[in-house]
């Protein structure tokens, strides 16, 4: 069977840090929720509760203002106790509801109604995906009406691709919940397609390596009246990056000879909570988390709830080896710095890791010596040398192929001389001489 990728650029890595993808733990309930209020990059949920409220479990405790941000839920049952705030590392004011637990849960260990009736329309089911605050839990975090919006407009055909594109060793959290999850994932995919009602097809985009996987949703996908098929997709990072995925697509288009149209690309994470949602009237409670690096003493995929602090998984996993040089949240290519353990794990945390000084890499840092790997991994065919020595004479303004930049990491995890290309390209940094 056909591979499809992109045509140049990209890195194969191995990280032995990364988790053991075979199954995930259930972390342990928080005594305390830390449940941000912007969750998005877009406004903040206006608070429904005060302190000294009761809460219970998956009740909703702040309003998106849709557009741009989603309903918040409380993910444990208790008092909500304080009001805290802090500034991210792109010095922005966050700020968010904390909850003692109390009381009975609703959710947890009960068995599961299913709501989900044939007769059900559109905007039944669209207003489903509001009340329950789903957002693109991969990526952006965007509300997921806001990206059925967005499509809407684009007339037909559409295709739903489900990614499950495994270029990165850090989507361990992924990989273990589409073996877990795969029936809900499926399903959810068949949802999304039923409140769009213009997706034409359904396309399982997974990479090569995991063919097997692909097979079994394409198997649990006959179920379905909408067709569907697999694509396996190069595994090279960054193959999931949309631009990357999307030349993977046109190619598979051209050769199968079918018309995709416009696409709209979801990750199982999303899937799996669009699901709970039309299924179970469940909010987003808890979410597939990879907590690993060189510092953390036992890395593992673990079920974590919402609001629940990073300092507390990293003791679940059995503490620190030594101080960490480095804690983030996502994969270290593109990370997000944490300042403080007391963050919470939040519905885009696919990932959190501390890595030690030798791992991070940044003390290394030396000239460049022109040795051209930055070149030859770049995916869109930029010259990351280049750039990042314009940047530093700041004339990168003046450069168009500076917002081709997609930020993928590449041209930075080959280079010898540790340099941070991809942060100053993108501006992540700034210019280095400032
Ligand atoms: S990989 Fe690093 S050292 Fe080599 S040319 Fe690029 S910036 Fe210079
Ligand atoms: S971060 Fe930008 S410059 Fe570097 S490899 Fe990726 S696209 Fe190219």
């Amino acid at each position: 069977m056909k591979v499809y990728s992109f045509p140049r650029g990209g890195l194969s890595f191995d990280d032995p840090t990364v988790p053991p993808r075979n199954s995930s733990v259930v972390a342990f309930l928080p005594a305390f929720s830390v449940i941000p209020l912007t969750q998005y990059p877009g406004g903040r949920a206006v608070p429904l509760v005060s302190v000294g409220d009761k809460v219970r479990e998956g009740m909703l405790i702040g309003r998106g203002r849709a557009p741009d941000s989603a309903n918040i839920h409380a993910t444990i049952p208790g008092k909500v106790v304080r009001q805290v705030e802090w500034k991210d590392n792109e010095n922005r004011r966050c700020d968010a509801l904390v909850i003692r637990m109390e009381g009975a849960f609703e959710c947890l260990g009960k068995k599961e109604e299913n709501f989900l009736k044939q007769n059900v329309n559109y905007h039944e089911l669209r207003e489903l995906l509001i009340d329950y605050g789903i957002v693109e839990m991969e990526g952006s975090g965007r509300p997921i009406t806001d990206i059925l919006a967005e499509i809407s407009g684009a007339g037909k055909p559409q295709t739903l691709v489900v990614r499950c594109v495994f270029d990165d060793p850090w989507l361990a959290a992924d990989y273990v919940l589409c073996w877990e999850r795969l029936q809900a994932i499926v399903e959810g995919s068949f949802i999304i397609a039923r409140i769009s009602g213009r997706i034409g097809r359904i396309i399982f985009a997974v990479s090569h390596r995991e063919k097997e996987m692909g097979e079994a949703m394409l198997a649990e996908a006959s179920r379905y009246d909408i067709p569907s098929s697999m694509m396996l997709t190069g595994s090279k990072y960054p193959q999931r990056n949309r631009r990357e995925l999307e030349l993977a697509l046109r190619g598979y288009e051209k050769k199968e000879g079918i018309e995709l149209g416009a696409l709209l690309i979801l990750g199982p994470s999303t899937l799996a909570a669009v699901h709970d949602a039309v299924k179970y009237h469940r909010p987003i409670l808890d979410r597939y988390v990879a907590v690993g690096g060189s510092a953390v003493r036992n890395p593992q995929v673990m079920r974590v709830r919402i609001g629940k602090c990073i300092g507390d998984l990293f003791e679940e996993c059995g503490g620190f080896v030594d101080v960490p040089y480095r804690v983030a949240t996502g994969s270290p290519l593109s990370g997000k710095p944490v300042l403080n353990l007391d963050e919470p794990i939040t519905k885009t945390s696919y990932a959190v890791f501390a890595l030690l000084k030798d791992q991070a890499g940044d003390h290394l840092k030396r000239d460049c010596i022109s040795c051209g790997e930055c070149r030859s991994v770049c995916p869109v065919g930029l010259d990351p040398e280049e750039l990042y020595k314009q940047i530093q004479v700041a004339h990168a303004a003046h450069n168009p192929d500076v917002t081709e930049c997609h930020g993928c990491g590449c041209c930075e995890l080959v280079c010898p001389s540790h340099l941070p290309l991809s942060d100053v390209i993108t501006g992540k940094t700034g210019a280095i001489n400032e």
